[in-house]
């Protein structure tokens, strides 16, 4: 079975996929960072993404893989685990810039349709309802208010003892917004099928909880159906 949950940045979709892929025994696929990894990469390589050979030249030098350790997804670059680096503001504005990319974009959509096709998945981004997993049993479409975004944010980064500034970080979550959804390949947007869930007013548990509940459903669903398919 395969769960589809995409959203906007800030929405608690990682949070959220990881512990509902644990109650439900799947494997979460955290899409974003994967992304993250090979902004990682040409940021660190100084790459000019605007020169299209140059481009094409740091991509062939760019392995991204995944492995499990206790259920919690490392991403490797180049055999590097780099889970810790790609989580920086720096590396996720990058990211957002480099996945309107259709070469970038072209590299990932097999690994990550590959992953699906072996596994019962739990796989969280932008496109994988509409472009990566059209026909996942489940599709989800995890969103939030920008404001309760920019707060939720901002205290993270508080808690990891940084001094943020709420306005900087709603300004950083719109502008990402916009480039996720306005891109012209693979933008953010709900698939027609997807059942959208506003986390806005919602605990984390809460959240959860839904997400168990309708993939339930849609297993029980799918089981009977198979059943009365052998009558
Ligand atoms: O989810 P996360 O914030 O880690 O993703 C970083 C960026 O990667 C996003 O802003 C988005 O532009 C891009 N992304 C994407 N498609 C996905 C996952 C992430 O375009 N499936």
């Amino acid at each position: 079975m395969n769960i589809a949950i995409d959203g906007p940045a800030g929405a608690g979709k990682s949070t959220i996929a990881r512990l509902a892929a644990q109650r439900l025994g799947f494997l979460y696929v955290d899409t974003g960072a994967m992304y993250r990894a090979i902004a990682l990469y040409l940021l660190d390589a100084k790459t000019d993404i605007e020169d299209e050979d140059k481009l094409k030249s740091a991509l062939d030098h760019i392995r991204i893989n995944i492995a499990y350790e206790k259920d919690v997804q490392h991403v490797f670059l180049n055999l590097q685990d780099v889970s810790a680096e790609i989580r920086s503001e720096k590396v996720g504005n990058m990211a957002s810039k480099v996945a309107a990319l259709p070469e970038v974009r072209a590299k990932l959509l097999d690994l990550q349709r590959d992953i699906a096709a072996k596994n019962d998945v739990l796989m969280d981004g932008r496109d994988i309802g509409t472009n990566i997993l059209p026909n996942a049993e489940l599709k989800i479409y995890l969103t939030a208010s920008v404001e309760v975004r920019a707060e939720r944010r901002f205290r993270e980064l508080k808690q990891m003892g940084g001094r943020p500034n709420l306005d900087v970080i709603k300004a950083d979550i719109e502008q990402r917004d916009y480039q996720d959804m306005n891109r012209e390949i693979a933008p953010l947007r709900q698939a027609e099928d997807a059942i959208l869930v506003d986390s806005s007013d919602m605990t984390i548990d809460e959240v959860v909880n839904r997400i168990v509940t309708l993939a339930k459903e849609r297993a029980a669903a799918d089981a009977d159906y198979a059943e009365s398919d052998q009558d």
